[in-house]
Formats: C-alpha cells, structure tokens, sequence
C-alpha cells in the first residue's frame, strides 16, 4: 500500500480541512454533481507539482484557493446561503508509505530514505507556492525528481480526470510519445537527459565564454609576458650594474683617496721651495739694485780713456818734432862735413887716425844719453879744436858757413834736447795712465761679473719659480679635477641608489686586486653608462607593478584553462551520459512498447470480444507523404499538427519520433481511431490506459468518471479490469457508476453544503449508492 493519505485544506470547495485515508486498494469517490469530487482528483496533481492552473481548472493560483460560498463560478447544489468566509491558502498534503519494498528487492518506492513520505503544496492569494518534502522546504525540481522515480510526475498518466478517458487517444504522436514514457518510468531518464543537456548547453555556453575570455587576456598575456621578459633582462642588466658600481665604487674610493694624499703631499714641497725663492728673490734683487754704482766707474774709465789719447797725440806730436829736428842737424851736420871735405880735399887738412879712433871708441863706448851727452861734447872739443886749428888756415869764407850751421845745429839739439825729455815725460805719463786705465777697468769688469751673478740668480730664481708655478698649477688642475670626480663620485653613488639600491654601495668589505692606471676603471664607468642607458631604453615600467599583474593575469589565464579543461572533460561525459540515457531510453522505450502492447491487445480483445490494438513507433512525416496513407496516419497527421519540424516542405526528412495506435475491430471493415464511437473510445482509452499501468504499474491511479460511457455489461468488464489493476496499482476512483462502487473497499462520499465547502464523509456502499444520485 503505497498511498496513505490525502489532506485538503483551503483547496478550491474544500474549505476545512479534509482528510481521505486510502487503507484499501481500491477508494471510491462518490457524490452529487459538484460536490467537488473532481476537487480531489485535481487536489493530488495540485500536490504532485502540476503547474498547469488550466488543467485544475482555474486562470491564477488564487482560483485554487477556497473563494467562500458565494464566490464565482460557485455551483455548488445547495445553492446559496450563507458561505464560508474564504481562505488565504490553499494547502494539500498526500502521504506515502515508503517502506522497502519486498517485491522490488528491498527498494523504497521514493528514493529517499524515509518509511513515510509527506509531500505538501500551499499556494497563497499572491499566486506564490511552497513546496515540503517532510515539512522541510523544497524546490518544485526535488519533488518532481522523487515523484518522477515512483512514475508518478505531474505529467498525470495516472490521474485521468473527467472527460479525458480518451485524452491519449487524441493527443498527437509526440504527446503520447511523452505519456507512454512517463507512463513506463522513462521520465526518470529524460529528466536526467534534458538535465544533463541544459548542463551541456551550459558547459558548451562556459566554454565559450572561458574560450572567449582567454582569448581576451591572450594579447594582454602576451603582452606582459614581453614586459616580464625585459623587467627580468633589466634585472640581470641591474645585478650586472650592481657588481659593476660596487667593484668601480670601491676602485674610485680608492683612487679619491690616494690622489687627495698624493696632491696633498705633493704640493707640500714646491709650495715650500717657492716661499724660500721668493725671499731668494727679494734679496737677489737688491743686490742687483746696487750695481748703479758701476756706471759712474765708467765714466771715469772714458775720462782715462780721453787723457791716454790726448798724451799719445801729445807724445805722437813730439816724436815727429824730434825726427824733424834730427834730421835737421843731421842735414846740418852732413853740410859741414861737405864743406870739411871740401877744404880738406882743397889744402889737405888731416884728422889724426889716432884721435878718429880716440872718437871712435868713445863712440862705441856710448851706452846712455849721459855718454852721448858726454860724447858730444867731447867729439864737440875734438872737433873745435881741429877746427880752430885748421880755421887759420881757411880763410876763404867757408868757415863762416861752417860756423853758421853749427850754431843752428847747436840750436836744434837744444832743442832737441829739449824735446827729447818732453817725450821722455810723455811716455812716462803714457805709462802711468794705463795703469790706472787697467785698473780702473779691472775693477770694473769684476763688478760686473758680480751682477752677472746677481742676475742669473734672479733669472734662475724667476724659472725655477715658473717651474714651481707649472707644477703647482698642474697639481691644482688635479686638485680640481679631483674634486670634479668627488662630486660626480657621490652624484654616481646616489643614482646607484636610486638605479639599483643600497646594496651598490656595500663595496667597503670588497677585496681588489691593485690595478695600475685608470684605464680599466674608464672602461668600467663607460660599461656602466652603456648599461643604464640600455636600462633606460628597455623603457621597463614598474616592474613590481608588472610583475604583480603578470602573475595575476598568467594565473587567471591557467584557472581560465584549467576550468577549459574541467569543462572540456565534464562536457565528455556529460556527452557519453546523454548518449548513454539516449540508448537507454530508447531501449527501454521500445520494451515497453512491445510489453504494453502485449497488454493493450489482451485487454482491447478483452472489451471488443476481439479484434487488435497495438502501438506502432513511428517517425513524424511530412503532410503530402502522410496524406497518402492510411486512416490512422490521417488521424495522426491532424494529432501531430502541433509539430513544427513537420509543417510544410516536400522533402523525405523524419521527424521525431511519436507513438501511432492502430486498432481493428472485430467484425467491422472500418480501421483506425477515427472511426471509433464514444463507447468504443472509451473502452480503447480504458484498454490502453489499463495496458500501460500494467507494465509498469504506478503507486496509485486516479480515474475520475472513466466509467461514464459504459452500458452494463461493459461497466462489469471495466470492474473485472480495475479489479484486476488493483493489484498492481492502488486505485481511486471517482465514479457515479453502482458497478464500480461495489468494487470498492473504502467509499467516500463528498456533499456540499449551504455554505458551498464541500465535506467529506466516509459511507458504507448502500449509502453510497444513494449518495451518488
Ligand atoms: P460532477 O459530478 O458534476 O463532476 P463534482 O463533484 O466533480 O461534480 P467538482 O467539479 O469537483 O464537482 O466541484 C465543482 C465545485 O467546486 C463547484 O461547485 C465550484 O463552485 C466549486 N469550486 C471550485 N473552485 C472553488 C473555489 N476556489 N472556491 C469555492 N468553491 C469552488
């Protein structure tokens, strides 16, 4: 006994609260026209998840609540009167007994693990809907999931109201396609599908979207990639700049250092030598301001020089003088001796050999001027003496002459005699002057020499001095470019700073081989210049900041690509799941076709006495094609009008696939549903219905006045048939049929009062049948 109990309370005509206990396997429904028995009926879709208002009869969910006894549409039979006030909800409560199930190995019917299931709908006035599975709230999904596992969805195979005993006679192909397969427990699979195709649509959707979002970021992607390539090229161009600054720091360091020693020290001893030039100088030059002096020497030496030339014309004068006097008494002289000879040749006067030798000597004897003076006057006496002596003799006048020219010649050696000591005087003061000339010029040459001295000395100072100046000059020039390089030293280290951080300028502890000269430290410093520039070019931005966002990007795109991956892989299963669910349905599908027509053509042969029903799966065809064939397919056809896939066009494309139902009755010509009466409708419907609950029987199946076409002898065989359904299915039928009610086990008889809320009252069969009328 699947079904246990059904509560209504606030359901269309069902004001209070009502409660059907269903402890048999056949319940029958009984009671005057609109007393709301088909209330009920609708009141189990209602709870079983029936969206469909329509198919309860009603526009809005609020057409489901209790409207009060003079409300719309109210006919009940006790007319008017006095109605109940009308309800804010409506809520309809059904139990199953969900115990294992010891004919279906142990299973429960519900798949969850409860031994009684409480399914609940309310609908309030506003139209909104709560669903409870065991008093806890659920989705309409949840319910329609665990209804759809018993078979017993919202579809309503099992819940035939009135007047739709042939409904799946009339529905088209596709229609009853849908109810055989709820009808066969089939929905559980479609369900399932149509799940797992919305997932795959949705997977299929995400992909796309994670396809599209990846292809979005790529460029971006790529971009910072190349950003991160050269922030890292930078990075090792700045660990190679950083040990570059450290190694030309610490050399510069060094280098600063020992030029400042060295300048400083350097300039130490020429800064010193030029001071002590300097006095040097001073007193070099004062010696030099004395040599005025000399000037006034020379003028003396000129003076000297005037007196020796006027003394040597002086002496010059007297020489000639002299020469002319000699030669004048010589003439003179030579005269006499003429006129001597003269008279000795004429009377023989003799100058004794004795006395010419006498005279001869004391020529030869003359040593000095006194001897000659001496001489001459001896030779004079001498020459007196032969004179006079042989004067007496020469009486003729030329011892006058004689006499003449002896006395001038007396005359000129005076004179001369004269002369000749003025000379004598001349060369003595000739002699005296060049002395004191020489001197005079020896001394001043000396002086001289002394200023030449003084001078050099000047001049020797004065280029030692230059020197000095060149060198001190050379040593500021370094001092200055020293100080250049101090500065662009600390300028270097704050953009090493700033360029690579303060690790550059951790270069104290460095050790370093000694290099000489500073050429390599150049090559260094233009090393490092390369390098920053090529820093400078890489035009690296941020690089944290590029760094941060490539990470962040590059796991965006892998989360991107692993979600591609879960995706890709979930949309192969999901794939092989709705093909696996395909072949499933399909196959179970087909079995079931062939199990209910087993059925179908016993219980049709059953009503008719013969004849032969059967379900035929066929595919949906295009209108001209159909038009040609049978009856049924007509029928079909006009059933299946609905279908858009088949609408129109002239090609041999199936449709999908749909459910025919071909019938023969026995002993007529006539085929196909079409030709059917309301009675023979109904019995087919009912054959049909009864096949199909036969195959796969549901918990409960709700016939509301399925009977009502049936003659007698068919409500018996409608009775044999419930009867025999009831042992598979729990049935509940709402009927004004005497035959029916007496198959039941439980009668329930639904009355409606002045107050226009249907009551219900359990009713022993007697009453029933008086009930029912
Ligand atoms: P029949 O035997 O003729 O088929 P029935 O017993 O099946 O009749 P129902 O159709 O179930 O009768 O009941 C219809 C009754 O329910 C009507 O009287 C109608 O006024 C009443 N009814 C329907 N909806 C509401 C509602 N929301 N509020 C009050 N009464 C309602």
């Amino acid at each position: 006994m699947y079904l246990k109990s059904l509560e209504i309370s606030g359901f269309k005509s069902f004001a209070k609260k009502a409660t059907l206990n269903f402890n048999s396997p056949i319940s029958a429904i009984v009671g005057p026209n609109g007393s709301g028995k088909s209330n009920v009926a609708e009141s189990f879709r209602f709870v079983l998840g029936e969206q469909s208002i329509k198919s309860m009869r009603g526009k809005r969910g609020e057409d489901l609540i209790f409207n009060g006894g003079a409300g719309p549409g109210s006919a009940g039979i006790a007319g008017a009167g006095g109605g109940a006030g009308r309800a804010n909800r409506a809520s309809v409560k059904v139990v199953f007994d969900n115990t294992p199930q010891r004919d279906k190995g142990g299973q429960r019917a519900l798949n969850i693990d409860f031994d009684e299931v409480t399914i609940e709908r309310i609908v309030h006035r506003d139209s909104s809907n709560e669903y409870l599975i065991n008093g806890s709230a659920v989705r309409l999904k949840d319910i329609a999931e665990l209804l759809a596992g018993a078979h017993i969805g919202a579809s309503g195979h099992h819940i035939i109201s009135q007047g739709e005993a042939d409904r799946i006679l009339s529905a088209n192909i596709r229609e009853r396609r849908e109810m055989v397969e709820d009808a066969l427990g089939l929905k559980i699979y479609q369900y399932k599908k149509d799940e797992s195709t919305r997932k795959l649509e949705k997977t299929e959707e995400n992909m796309k979207s994670v396809e599209s979002l990846r292809r979005e970021i790529a460029p971006h992607l790529k971009f910072l990639k190349k950003q991160v390539e050269k922030v890292e090229k930078v990075q090792e161009m700045r660990d190679s700049l950083r040990a570059l600054y450290r190694e030309y720091f610490k050399r510069e360091d060094i280098y600063v250092k020992e030029e400042r020693t060295a300048v400083d020290s350097e300039k130490h001893a020429p800064t010193h030598e030029l001071k002590t030039l300097d006095h040097e100088l001073a007193s070099a030059k004062a010696r030099l301001a004395e040599s005025k002096n000399r000037d006034a020497k020379s003028d003396e030496l000129i003076a000297i020089e005037g007196k020796l030339a006027g003394i040597r014309a002086h002496k010059d004068a007297l020489s000639r003088d002299l020469g002319k006097i000699e030669g004048e008494i010589s003439a003179g002289e030579r005269t006499i001796l003429k006129e001597r000879e003269k008279q000795s040749r004429d009377e023989f006067k003799t100058v004794y050999l004795k006395d010419v030798e006498a005279v001869v000597r004391k020529i030869e004897d003359l040593e000095s001027i006194s001897d000659i003076r001496a001489l001459f006057t001896e030779v004079k006496k001498l020459l007196t003496g032969f004179i006079n002596q042989h004067k007496t003799a020469d009486t003729n006048g030329i011892g006058s002459t004689i006499g003449e020219i002896e006395k001038d010649i007396t005359q000129l050696k005076h004179q001369k005699s004269e002369l000749e000591s003025a000379f004598k005087k001349a060369i003595h003061d000739e002699q005296t002057l060049h002395e004191e000339y020489n001197q005079l010029r020896q001394k001043i040459e000396k002086e001289k020499d002394v200023d030449r001295d003084a001078e050099k000395n000047v001049f020797r100072i004065i280029a030692r001095q230059n020197e000095l100046r060149g060198i001190l000059a050379a040593l500021k020039n370094r001092e200055d470019r020293l100080v250049l390089e101090e500065e662009s030293l600390k300028r270097e280290l704050q953009e090493a700073y700033a360029l690579v951080g303060r690790e550059a300028m951790d270069y104290d502890t460095l050790e370093l081989a000694p290099e000489a000269g500073r050429v390599a430290q150049e090559d260094r410093r233009k090393q490092i210049e390369k390098i920053k520039i090529r820093i400078e070019d890489s035009g690296a931005g941020n690089s944290l900041d590029i760094m941060k966002e490539y990470k962040e990007v590059e796991e965006r795109d892998a989360f991107l690509a692993r979600e591609l991956e879960d995706l890709e892989k979930s949309r192969i299963s999901l794939t092989a799941l709705i093909a696996d669910l395909d072949a499933r349905l399909d196959h179970e599908f087909k079995e079931g076709i062939l199990k209910i027509n087993t059925q179908f053509q016993n219980f049709f042969s059953l009503m008719f006495g013969g004849g032969t029903a059967e379900l035929a799966v066929v595919r949906e065809k295009k209108r001209k094609k159909r038009s040609d064939t049978d009856l049924g397919a007509v029928l079909d056809m006009d059933m299946s009008d609905v279908d858009g896939e088949s609408a129109g066009g002239d090609s041999e494309e199936e449709g999908r696939e749909g459910i025919d139902i071909n019938v023969n009755l026995p002993r007529k010509k006539v085929k196909g549903l079409m030709m059917l009466s309301g009675g023979e409708r109904a019995l087919t419907s009912i054959a049909l219905l009864f096949a199909i609950s036969q195959v796969n029987p549901p918990p409960f199946i709700i016939l509301d006045e399925t009977d009502a076409a049936l003659d007698e002898a068919n409500s018996r065989k409608y009775g044999d048939m419930v009867e025999n359904l009831s042992k598979l299915s729990q049935l509940i039928l709402i009927t004004h049929n005497r035959e029916t009610m007496s198959r039941a086990g439980i009668l329930y008889g639904v009355t409606m009062g002045s107050d226009g809320a249907s009551r219900l009252l359990s009713i022993q069969f007697d009453e029933a049948v008086r009930v029912a009328k």
